[in-house]
C-alpha cells in the first residue's frame, strides 16, 4: 500500500529550539526532507543561501506571490518569509514527508490548504530560558530580542490551534517526541 507524503509543520517562538529539533530529526531520519523557505531578511553570519533560506529581494518575493509560486507566506518581523510550492508538491506526490519550519500565520494557511497537515508547536520550558537562549545565540540585537519576546506571549495563545505541543527541555527528548508524532501520523488510514 502506498502512503501519501505527510506535511509536518513545526512552529514556535524563536529560541524555542525548532531549528535544533529539525536538524536532529533530519540527521536520524533520512526519509524526511526539509523545505527551504524564501526570505527577504538579511543573511546572518554563518547562513548559506539555498541551505538556510533562499535570500531574495522584496521585488523578487512579491513576484513569487503574484505568480502563485508560494504555498504560504507571511510577514514576520518586517520581512517576508514563504514556502516554495513546487518543491513541497513534488515531494508529497512521491510519498515523501516534508517538514516546514514556519510561523503560525503560515501554519494556519497550511491547515486550510492541507487539512491533513500535522501542526506541531515547540515551546521552551520557560520565558526566562528563552531570553537566555536568544542572548547566547548572539545573532539578534537587544531590540530585536525584546521585539521577539513581546510576540511570544501572543504566539503562546495560539497553541490550541496546533495538533501537538512539544516542550523542548532536553533536545533529544523533544526530537524523540516529534518522531513519535510523525510515526503515529504515518499510520493513519486516511493517509493511505
Ligand atoms: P528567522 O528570521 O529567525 O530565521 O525566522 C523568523 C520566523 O520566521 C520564525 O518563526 C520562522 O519559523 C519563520 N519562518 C521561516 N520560514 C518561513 C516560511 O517559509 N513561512 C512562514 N510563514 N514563516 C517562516
Amino acid at each position: 500500500m502506498t502512503r501519501q507524503g505527510l506535511l509536518i509543520v513545526i512552529s514556535g517562538p524563536s529560541g524555542a529550539g525548532k531549528g535544533t529539533i529539525c536538524q536532529g530529526l533530519l540527521k536520524k531520519n533520512k526519509d524526511l526532507c526539509l523545505s527551504v523557505s524564501c526570505t527577504t531578511r538579511p543573511v546572518r553570519p554563518g547562513e548559506v543561501d539555498g541551505v538556510n533560506y533562499f535570500f531574495v529581494s522584496k521585488e523578487a518575493f512579491e513576484k513569487m506571490i503574484s505568480e502563485n509560486e508560494l504555498l504560504e507566506y507571511a510577514r514576520v518581523y518586517d520581512n517576508y518569509y514563504g514556502t516554495p510550492l513546487n518543491f513541497v508538491e513534488e515531494k508529497l506526490s512521491t510519498g515523501q514527508d516534508v517538514i516546514l519550519e514556519i510561523d503560525i500565520q503560515g501554519a494556519l494557511q497550511i491547515k486550510q490548504k492541507y487539512p491533513k497537515g500535522v501542526l506541531i508547536f515547540v515551546v521552551p520550558p520557560s520565558l526566562s530560558l528563552l531570553q537566555e537562549r536568544l542572548t547566547k545565540r548572539g545573532t539578534d540585537s537587544a531590540e530585536s530580542i525584546n521585539k521577539r519576546l513581546q510576540c511570544v506571549c501572543d504566539e503562546l495563545k495560539n497553541t490550541q490551534r496546533y495538533d501537538y505541543l512539544v516542550v523542548n527541555d532536553i533536545v533529544d527528548n523533544a526530537v524523540a517526541q516529534v518522531e513519535s508524532i510523525i510515526n503515529a501520523e504515518r499510520c493513519r488510514p486516511a493517509n493511505f
